[in-house]
């Protein structure tokens, strides 16, 4: 704590992974001696730098960008970019940080990284976010490489975020490579990305479930988020059988008793890529809805709970509401959307608990296939990358089961996923000596 003073979820997110890592490295002092979880805790480096752009009144404005390379023992830096008015270095470095593991578990050969910016896209013109864009790439690309590190989105980047990036970094360098995943099919991208987490998210549900003996088919879930991830996890959710209840987005949350539907979906999906900014509307399309205004979905009764928004959205009073109405699993599909004193009230009630590095991989997955076909000069089939999203999915989850389960019989997917994912990079970190 003293060593990172003020950063909270970075702190956050070290403590959740080293309980589970003490427990497991008490009797192997080999990662003692090399003082390995201490050093995958102290990133490679953080580079922060500024980014100046003009608005479309001619205000010259002054940003921060960062790129936090967190570790590269199993592979090049990679991790997505997050434009969000509340970045700051500690939320990239718990990003980066847990990254690490997640891009571990995926069997990938990817290493951990993250960055973004305090730019706020909301209620900016396309030609403020291209001169955004380009301005952060132009400091940006001495720091990244199809070899080195390769960032992709996260909240606030999109495709046409990583199309003005792209086309900076290809002016710059004169170099047509895969730098950046998530980009358009035209020009280097994969098929499933964009639908990879959310679907991702939703497969690894299906794995808990069926490892416990049930199933997705006929259970109520409230999602929380309107973006990438919450649209696609609900899509596929209702496509195994599942009512998804509620939706939510900054201003509040959705929710839809009747359930809802591509159509419902597909209609939010509209309303966001237009930017028409708040959810309150869909009541007035769809009239059995309500809007519950500065308001998390948690308190509607439901058999599975998936934030899939932010960090800390979902905290120990709103873990204690989903057990009181029965809830059955609760998936994370953002990073860290769980406050720890709520994984720790679901744990100890012995409910279903898919932490976010293992179950929302899917979309660093997709990337590293991106990846793969950008160095192969090749495009998969949409049928062939959705086996290959299914099968990844299949073996985090087993990676996992090696480590979750108790004495009592729980599956500890949070412990499961944490050592899987560590021991991986300890070892390639064993291997280069002290460094
Ligand atoms: P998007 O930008 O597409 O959507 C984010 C959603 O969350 C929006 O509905 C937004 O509301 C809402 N939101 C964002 N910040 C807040 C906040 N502080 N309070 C309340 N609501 C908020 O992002 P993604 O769907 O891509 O990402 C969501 C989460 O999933 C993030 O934690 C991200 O790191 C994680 N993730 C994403 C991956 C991906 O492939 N995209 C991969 C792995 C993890 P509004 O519409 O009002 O802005």
């Amino acid at each position: 704590v003293s060593r990172n003073p003020g950063e909270v979820e970075f702190h956050q997110a070290v403590y959740e992974v080293a309980v589970d890592i003490f427990d497991f490295i008490r009797d192997k002092p080999v990662y003692h001696e090399a003082q390995i979880l201490r050093r995958i805790a102290e990133p490679d480096r953080v580079v922060s730098f500024r980014v100046c752009w003009e608005d479309d009144a001619g205000n010259v404005r002054v940003q921060r960008g960062y790129r936090v390379q967190n570790n590269n023992s199993i592979g090049p830096y990679k991790g997505g970019l997050r434009f969000h008015k509340s970045v700051n270095q500690s939320i990239l470095k718990f990003l980066a940080f847990e990254q690490t593991f997640k891009n571990s578990l995926t069997g990938l050969p990817m290493g951990g990284g993250k960055g973004g910016s305090d730019f706020n896209p909301k209620g900016k013109s396309d030609r403020e976010i291209m001169r955004f864009c380009q301005s952060f790439m132009t400091e940006l690309y001495r720091h990244v490489g199809e070899d080195t590190d390769i960032p992709a989105g996260d909240i606030g980047v999109g495709a046409r975020e990583i199309g003005y990036m792209f086309g900076q970094y290809k002016r710059i360098t004169n170099r047509y490579v895969g730098v950046l995943t998530g980009k358009g099919l035209e020009w280097g991208g994969s098929l499933v990305r964009k639908e990879s987490t959310g679907y991702g998210v939703v497969y690894f549900l299906d794995h808990m479930f069926k490892q416990d003996k049930d199933t997705i088919d006929g259970k109520v879930v409230a999602i929380s988020g309107a973006g990438n991830v919450a649209t696609h996890a609900a899509e596929k959710a209702i496509q195994l059988g599942a009512k998804v209840v509620t939706m939510s987005d900054s201003t509040g949350f959705v929710h839809d008793p009747d359930g809802f539907s591509h159509e419902k979906i597909q209609w939010i999906v509209d309303q966001k890529s237009q930017g028409r900014g708040s959810l309150a509307s869909y009541t007035e399309v769809y009239s059995a809805a309500r809007f519950h205004a500065g308001e998390r979905p948690w308190s509607v009764s439901c058999d599975v709970a998936m934030p899939c928004a932010t960090q800390n959205e979902l905290n120990q009073d709103e873990a204690k509401v989903l057990l009181k109405n029965g809830v059955k699993a609760v998936v994370e599909g953002a990073n860290m959307p769980c406050s720890n004193d709520a994984i720790a009230v679901l744990r100890s009630a012995r409910v279903l608990f898919g932490p976010a590095k293992a179950a929302n991989a899917g979309g660093v997955a997709v990337s590293g296939l991106e990846m793969s076909q950008n160095s192969m000069r090749i495009s998969l089939k949409e049928e062939e990358l959705q086996g290959m999203l299914r099968e990844i999915m299949g073996n985090i989850h087993k990676n996992c089961l090696e480590f979750a389960v108790q004495d009592d019989g729980y599956v500890d997917y949070a412990k499961g996923a944490n050592i899987a994912g560590f021991k991986k990079v300890a070892n390639a970190m064993l291997a280069f000596g002290i460094l």
